[in-house]
């Protein structure tokens, strides 16, 4: 009978300590149990700050992108969100003003104080957009464009990263990934509605579960787009509180002085008057947090 002598332990497989390292690393929590704070002019994200992002979803003029520049800032907004380049499903729907909604978002900066954020769609945009824009969004259609968030990160600019309407949430993570890979930690994650089986009352479903455990897994800000997440203005500020409680570190809501006559998601647009309603009653649901 053959005898087996004993494996000496430092003879075998060294087996890693604990569970294995997340695909995930340097998003992961393992790798840096602390929360990141992103901070774009004034607003901040992260650790107990919260901040609103409010804006009309397209730049349609300057008349109308001034106006609710002024009407966001008064009730309490932190950033301005405008689109210059729209992803539209349709080829013959309003596309975006392109450079010269980046001119009029600039210049809003300049009248209201506030960081302008906006969606870069393109490589071939990316240095223009940064010029202009004090945080790069990607949008949900993009999110899995891995050389766009590679060109993005290395701006150094703040990116806002949306979830694809399909997405899991391991995908989106591993799409963070990318930025901070690329040596750009100053990522906010945003939750924007899933693809629903329920089309004929909402766009989308927001995914209150991924903000909490965006959270669990990831240092990274989260916050909640309850405009596409819902697809109506006569949810989203319910949602939006909704979205606090879960845990979100902000928010991105679309407004617009005229919703019947926007040119891009007049249905899911909050009137000012609505906005500046909502931002009455958030500041209970930020303390209420965990
Ligand atoms: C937007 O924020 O206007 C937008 C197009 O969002 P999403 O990419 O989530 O559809
Ligand atoms: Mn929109």
């Amino acid at each position: 009978m053959a005898v087996h002598a004993p494996v000496a332990p430092d003879s075998r497989a060294v087996a890693p300590a604990g569970p294995p390292n997340k695909a995930y690393h340097l998003v992961s929590r393992q790798a840096h149990p602390q929360d990141t704070v992103v901070q774009v002019g004034g607003a901040s994200f992260g650790d107990g700050h919260f901040a609103v992002i409010a804006g009309p979803c397209a730049v349609e003029s300057r008349g109308q992108l001034l106006e609710v520049a002024h009407a966001v800032r008064e009730a309490g907004a932190a950033m301005l969100r405008g689109g210059a380049y729209k992803p539209r499903t349709s080829p013959y729907d309003f596309q975006g003003l392109g450079e010269a909604a980046l001119e009029l978002l600039a210049l809003a900066r300049e009248e209201t104080g506030l960081p302008v954020v906006t969606e870069v769609m393109d490589s071939e945009d990316v240095a223009l957009v940064a010029r202009y824009a004090d945080m790069l969004q990607i949008g949900a259609r993009s999110m899995s464009s891995f050389r766009l968030l590679q060109k993005v990160a290395a701006t150094g600019k703040p990116v806002l990263l949306k979830r694809g309407y399909q997405a899991s949430i391991r995908e989106w993570l591993l799409s963070a990934e990318y930025l901070l890979a690329a040596g750009n930690s100053q990522v906010v994650l945003c939750e924007r509605g899933m693809r629903t089986p329920d089309s004929e009352f909402t766009r989308n479903t927001l995914d209150l579960t991924a903000i909490a455990l965006a959270h669990l897994e990831t240092h990274l800000p989260v916050i909640a787009d309850p405009s596409h997440g819902t697809g109506r203005a006569d949810l989203v500020p319910i949602m939006s509180c909704a979205a606090v409680t879960a845990g979100a570190d902000g928010l991105l809501l679309e407004v617009h002085s005229d919703p019947a006559t926007a040119l891009c998601d007049g249905k899911q647009s909050l009137t000012a008057a609505a906005f500046q309603a909502l931002c009455r009653r958030l500041p209970a649901y930020v303390e209420m947090r965990g």
